[in-house]
């Protein structure tokens, strides 16, 4: 059976190899060079990404312990810090070392292509039949596509596949990002690892985060779009608060997009399966998908390993198999994620200020985990937010349709059955988009 993966994410380097030593015929499209491959600079990862399914760890000396998170509401009078214990902090890792460690690891057993954008797929008699590259038709049994959030091939799929063509506009966020050289003679901030929360009130964060290695990794994005309007705004802000940013840019400066929604309801097609972020496997709330994705991968090699088979009622296990690792639990904490970014800004100042959103909130919610609050937290959250209860009943009520929501997404149909995915994903709609 021939498989080909569009687009070299950690997804497909996962995938390809597993599904290439079980002996299939793999080939990997990228349109980036070797060389250029990723990001050129380092990027959360927790250690359960390569754990979980005994994947190989990134080599030593290519990444470092991620300090904790210190989140700051809007008007920044305070500033609240997150305890998550060391051994479960995240690892900063150079992510183009561990996407070329990855391909060198695979590359006798993968056929990968470089420089090779993927132009269009083949659909043939309503499936999926290859891909367009270079003008040339390359045939396989199933294209897997990894070509990240706005990935046009979703759009190309026959209509009565129902998968998702495009995010909606607040559905992606619109990042730059880049490490400066820090400041002379400017003192590191006892807080090292900032996030500013609607950061100068508008839908999106900023952040400051200064490195071991001595540089700040500045970022800076909203949802739906960053203008130059904004951006400068932002960055000019983020200085004033952080003086230890200095204009000398020393790696990254590039702008980029993420997904922040819950995931594809439809990750299947006859012959078609999207991934990461192409599939939205990111953590809605904060963007983070290496995990996900990589663990998406050892679960759609090891059902294609097992059904030898690319009908979408066999590559449906897949999904539902995501759906219980991760991504019903991500349709909670997009609802969250699209509470918080509609919310006045005064109104999370308020929320932080009086400690109703904590820091074990945030850490639940920065860490893909759902909020959910026993009779005994109401109580307390209640106790400490009395005076604006019609606050604190709107977040009670948000809370709770994350939490059903998230329950409604566990009982995903257990086989392929047109009537009962359909149902099922406008129960999810009805929730999400509060129909
Ligand atoms: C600024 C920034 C910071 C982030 N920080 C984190 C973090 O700290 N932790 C975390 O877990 N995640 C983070 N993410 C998200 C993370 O990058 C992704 O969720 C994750 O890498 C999964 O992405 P992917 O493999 O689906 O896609 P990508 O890594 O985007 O890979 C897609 C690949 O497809 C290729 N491609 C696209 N179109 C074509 C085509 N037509 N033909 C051939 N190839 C194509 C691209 O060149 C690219 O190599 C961050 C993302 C950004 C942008």
């Amino acid at each position: 059976m021939k498989i080909v993966f569009i687009g070299a994410g950690m997804a497909s380097l996962v995938a390809s190899e597993r599904l290439a030593r079980a002996g299939f015929d793999v080939s990997v499209y990228e349109k980036d060079s070797y060389d250029n491959l990723s990001y050129d600079w380092h990027d959360d990862v927790n250690r359960d990404a390569f754990d979980m399914f005994n994947l190989p760890l990134p080599k030593e000396g290519t990444y470092f312990p991620k300090r904790n998170w210190t989140f700051v509401p809007p008007a920044e009078r305070i500033e609240v810090s997150l305890h998550i214990p060391e051994k479960e902090l995240d690892w900063s890792t150079e992510r183009r070392i561990l996407a070329q460690q990855y391909v060198d690891r695979a590359k006798d057993v993968v056929d990968f292509h470089f420089s090779s954008p993927v132009e269009s797929l083949i659909v043939e008699d309503g499936k999926v039949k290859g891909v367009t590259v270079g003008g040339e038709k390359v045939y396989a049994d199933l294209v897997v596509d990894n070509s990240g959030a706005m990935s046009p091939f979703r759009g190309q799929l026959p209509k009565a596949a129902h998968v998702t063509a495009n995010p909606q506009k607040n559905e992606i966020f619109v990042a730059y990002r880049a490490f400066h050289k820090k400041a002379d003679g400017v003192k590191d901030p006892e807080n090292t690892n900032k996030a500013y929360l609607k950061h100068l009130g508008e839908e999106g964060i900023s952040w400051s985060i200064i490195d071991p290695a001595g540089t700040v990794n500045v970022l800076i994005g909203r949802a739906g779009e960053l203008s130059k309007e904004t951006f400068d705004r932002a960055y000019k802000a983020l200085k004033a608060s952080n003086p230890i940013i200095s204009d000398e840019v020393v790696r990254g400066g590039r702008t980029c997009i993420i997904p922040i929604r819950y995931p594809l309801t439809r990750m299947v097609a006859d012959g078609y399966a999207a991934i990461g972020d192409a599939a939205f496997m990111t953590i809605p709330m904060i963007g983070s998908g290496i995990e996900n994705s990589m663990k998406a991968a050892c679960i759609l090699a090891d059902v294609i390993i097992k059904s030898n088979s690319v009908k979408k009622e066999d590559l449906w296990k897949y999904e539902v198999e995501y759906y219980k690792l991760r991504g019903a639990d991500h349709i909670g904490i997009d609802i969250l994620k699209r509470w918080l970014l509609g919310a006045k800004p005064a109104d999370l100042d308020w929320l932080f200020e009086k400690g109703v959103v904590d820091d074990s909130n945030m850490a639940a919610g920065a860490t893909g985990k759902l909020i959910v609050l026993s009779p005994k937290d109401l109580v307390v959250k209640v106790a400490r937010g009395w005076t604006r209860l019609p606050l604190l009943l709107a977040m009670n009520n948000m809370l709770m349709r994350s939490k059903k929501a998230a329950k409604i997404a566990k009982r995903i149909p257990q086989t392929y059955d047109e009537a009962k995915i359909s149902k099922w994903e406008s129960k999810i709609e009805k929730l999400v988009y509060h129909k």
